[in-house]
C-alpha cells in the first residue's frame, strides 16, 4: 500500500532536524523567574512581529485562548464568539468552567460574524443581564474550512467593539495561513485587535507551543492564569527555540499546503459521491461532503484509513482533510487515488 498519508491535522507534524538541533543547543534558565532566555526571545519576536506590547508563550493554542479569555472576561460576564469557533466547539467548556463566565454564540457566514448581529449582542447596562466582557474571532476559521475572516469585517467587528467598550480576541491558531493567503501582514490583522493567540504547533512545524500577544496589562494577567492553570514551564527554551526556527523560517511554504489543498478539493469536486465548496477553499483545510445518504463519515474514514489515508470526521456526513509540511504533492495525488477508490468500494456495497 505505501506510506500512510495523514491528513488529519496539521498538528501532525514533526519537527525538522534543524529545530532538533536547536532544541539540543537552547540556552535555558526558569521561566517561571522570568529567567529563560530562549523563551524571552520568543516573546520578543512575537510581540515585535504583531506590533503589540507583550506577549506570553503557552503550551497550547486552547491554553492560550483561554488565559486571554480569563484575562479579559470576569466571572458572570458574557463572552460573544461565533457559534462553531474553537474557543466554544473545541475547548471542553473553558470560558464557563476558566473565566465563569457565559459563552453567547452567534452564526456566522463562512466562519465571520455579522458585526451588526455582534453590536445587537452587546448587553445593555441592566441589572438583569451580564456584562459583555469580550468578543471573540477566529482567523483562519477552522470548521468553516480554514476560510479566512474578511479584513473588512473584522475592521467592522473591531469599530463596534471599540464603541461598547469591549475588548476584541482573535484566536489566530492558524494566522499565518491567513497571512500568506491574503497578503495582509500579521501588524495589520493584530492591529484591529486587543490580544491574539497563535499556534506554532500546526502548519509551521513546531512540537509544541503557542503565543498570546497583547498590551503589558493583558499579558501580566493572562500570565497570573496561565501560572494557576499549571502552565508555568521551567526550562521551557528547549520548546522555544524550535518556535523561533518556525516562525523566521517556516511561514512563506504555508502557500505550498494552500496549493495542495487547492489540488486536493478540485479533483474531490469532480468525483462522485463527494461534494466541495470550493470558495471555502483558501488556506490548508478541505471538508469534502459525502453525498451518499448511506455512507457515513465515521464508516468512510475507517475504511479510508485501511487504504492508507487518515482523515477526521467532522459532521456526520463531513470529513476534513488538512495538507501540511509532512505531505507532498505526489502524496496528495495518491490520497487522491485512494479516495476515489474508497469512494467506490461504498458504491459497491
Ligand atoms: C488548533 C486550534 C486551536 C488550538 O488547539 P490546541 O490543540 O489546543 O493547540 C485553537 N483554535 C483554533 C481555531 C484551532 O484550529
Amino acid at each position: 500500500m505505501g506510506k500512510r498519508i495523514d491528513l488529519r491535522s496539521d498538528t501532525v507534524t514533526q519537527p525538522t532536524e534543524q529545530m532538533r538541533r536547536l532544541m539540543a543547543k537552547a540556552e535555558v534558565g526558569d521561566d517561571v523567574y522570568g529567567e529563560d532566555p530562549t523563551v524571552r526571545r520568543l516573546e520578543e519576536l512575537a510581540a515585535d512581529i504583531f506590533g503589540k506590547e507583550a506577549a506570553l508563550f503557552v503550551t497550547s493554542g486552547t491554553q492560550g485562548n483561554q488565559v486571554a479569555i480569563a484575562a479579559w472576561a470576569e466571572r458572570g460576564d458574557e463572552v460573544i464568539v461565533e457559534a462553531e469557533s474553537h474557543v466554544f466547539y473545541y475547548e471542553v467548556a473553558g470560558i464557563s468552567v476558566i473565566a465563569g463566565a457565559q459563552a453567547r454564540p452567534i452564526a456566522g457566514r463562512m466562519g465571520a460574524m455579522d458585526p451588526e448581529e455582534v453590536r445587537r449582542a452587546i448587553r445593555p447596562r441592566d441589572i438583569h443581564q451580564p456584562r459583555t466582557g469580550l468578543i471573540c474571532v477566529e482567523n483562519t476559521h477552522n470548521r468553516a474550512g480554514g476560510t479566512v475572516l474578511p479584513i473588512e469585517i473584522l475592521q467592522a467587528t473591531a469599530s463596534v467593539a471599540r464603541e461598547a467598550g469591549v475588548p476584541l480576541h482573535m484566536d489566530g491558531a492558524r494566522i499565518w495561513n491567513a497571512v500568506v493567503a491574503s497578503g495582509i501582514d500579521e501588524r495589520t490583522w493584530a492591529s484591529h485587535v486587543d490580544s491574539l493567540q497563535f499556534c506554532l504547533s500546526k502548519g509551521l512545524g513546531a512540537p509544541v507551543g503557542s503565543v498570546v500577544v497583547g498590551s503589558w496589562s493583558m499579558i501580566d494577567r493572562a500570565r497570573v492564569w496561565r501560572k494557576r492553570l499549571g502552565g508555568g514551564l521551567r526550562q521551557a527554551g528547549v520548546l522555544a527555540a524550535p518556535c523561533i526556527w518556525a516562525l523566521t523560517n517556516m511561514v512563506e511554504r504555508l502557500a505550498e499546503d494552500h496549493a495542495n489543498a487547492k489540488l486536493l478539493a478540485e479533483r474531490l469536486a469532480n468525483m462522485q459521491g463527494i461534494a466541495v465548496k470550493l470558495d471555502t477553499v483558501q488556506t490548508n483545510i478541505v471538508l469534502a461532503e459525502l453525498t451518499d445518504a448511506h455512507t457515513t463519515a465515521d464508516a468512510f474514514i475507517a475504511e479510508l484509513a485501511k487504504n492508507g489515508v487518515l482523515a477526521t470526521a467532522f459532521g456526520p456526513r463531513t470529513v476534513r482533510f488538512v495538507t501540511h509540511k509532512d505531505v507532498s504533492q505526489a502524496e496528495v495525488e495518491t490520497a487522491v487515488d485512494r479516495i476515489h477508490e474508497t469512494i467506490k468500494e461504498f458504491g459497491a456495497a
